[in-house]
């Protein structure tokens, strides 16, 4: 069937000092409304990539999509008109990034910039503008609203901020929103009521919701879906139960190890030796075998392909079955 969102075989490229790095070397996934997916891996594996590559916040050399297809609602995004495409961005799906202090600006109201898309965009008068910036800084339950619409950013606390950010990216009601890191830059407290924020916001507003982290551990309640990516790949996607309790790829194995159960969250990947590959220097075979304790000849040699698991929907690229990994010890 056709989805809201379905992003095929997507491929980026930079030119670097060192040669082209294949920073999204033909990653799919998609979303539907009312969904949640999550994109994990470390920095670098290409997920923010993939993220702009979607908003089409990637036109300036020397990031170049080099091929595959961004289909919205059946239309492919990659080939729309320049006027169609900014019409998307903000207004059918919109995004909201780590930083809010840096993202918002310093010397006007959170209200006025809430609604900002809304004056310019719909060309609504500024007491309207007003209203609807208190209903959604309502929304995304900033106390007091009414009050605060006219505060400024640095009255605010990063969650509260956060917030911000995320009524200024639902004023158009897009009908995805993409979260890149959108609480890493928070406590850990304030993490866990973004995240309920997003879950309530996605449901209430039957949004398709991606959220793009480098933590399993905070998006472990709030996704329906997983897509684990690795040196600008796919290596895994299941849904969040099956991707939890039986994990298929070798690295998807170390980021569960490394999520620090109950108490202490947000160590991080320090579990996996080694660090992700430089995007122009991926390593032959599978781009993973340098820090894989599974690795054998032929992952040197050959790149896997992301295969199918048993039932629908789960795949991981990973020249082994899961039983023949658990059938070794790591
Ligand atoms: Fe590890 Fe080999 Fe599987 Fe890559 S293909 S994840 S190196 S076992
Ligand atoms: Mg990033």
């Amino acid at each position: 069937g056709e989805h809201l969102l379905d992003v095929r075989d997507l491929r980026v490229e930079f030119g670097t000092r060192d040669g082209v790095a294949h920073v999204v070397n033909g990653v799919s996934f998609h979303v539907d409304p009312g969904e949640t997916l999550a994109i994990l891996g470390e920095s670098g594996s290409g997920k923010s990539v993939t993220a702009q590559a979607v908003m089409g916040i990637l036109d300036t050399p020397p990031a170049v999509v080099r091929s595959g297809q961004v289909l919205f609602g059946g239309e492919d995004l990659l080939t729309v008109s320049a006027d169609r495409r900014r019409q998307v961005r903000g207004q059918e799906i919109a995004m909201v990034f780590q930083d809010a202090l840096s993202a918002l600006n310093p010397v006007f109201p959170v209200g006025w910039q809430i609604s900002e898309a809304l004056r310019s965009r719909r060309g609504i008068n500024k007491a309207d503008a007003r209203r609807r910036a208190i209903e959604l800084m309502d929304m995304v339950q900033i106390p007091a609203a009414a009050e605060r619409v006219d505060d400024y950013p640095h009255q605010f606390s990063g969650g509260m901020r956060q917030r911000v950010m995320i009524a200024m990216a639902l004023a158009m009601r897009p009908k995805v929103l993409i979260a890149d890191e959108p609480t890493t830059a928070l406590d850990v407290t304030v993490q866990a009521q973004i995240m309920d924020l997003l879950a309530t916001l996605r449901a209430e507003l039957e949004m398709a919701l991606i959220l793009i982290t480098h933590d399993l551990g905070v998006v472990a309640d709030v996704a329906d879906r997983i897509t684990v990516m690795y040196a600008g790949r796919v290596v895994e996607h299941a849904d969040v139960h099956t991707l939890y309790a039986q994990p298929a790829h070798p690295y998807t194995r170390g980021l569960l190890a490394s999520v620090p159960r109950l108490d202490h969250r947000g160590h991080g990947l320090h579990s996996i030796s080694g660090t992700p590959p430089n995007p122009a220097a991926i390593p032959d075979g599978c781009a993973f075998h340098p820090r894989c304790p599974w690795a054998q000849q032929v992952c040197r040699m050959t790149a896997p392909t992301l295969v199918r698991i048993g039932r629908l929907d789960r795949a991981s690229a990973c020249h082994f079955p899961p039983e023949a990994l658990d059938a070794r010890l790591a």
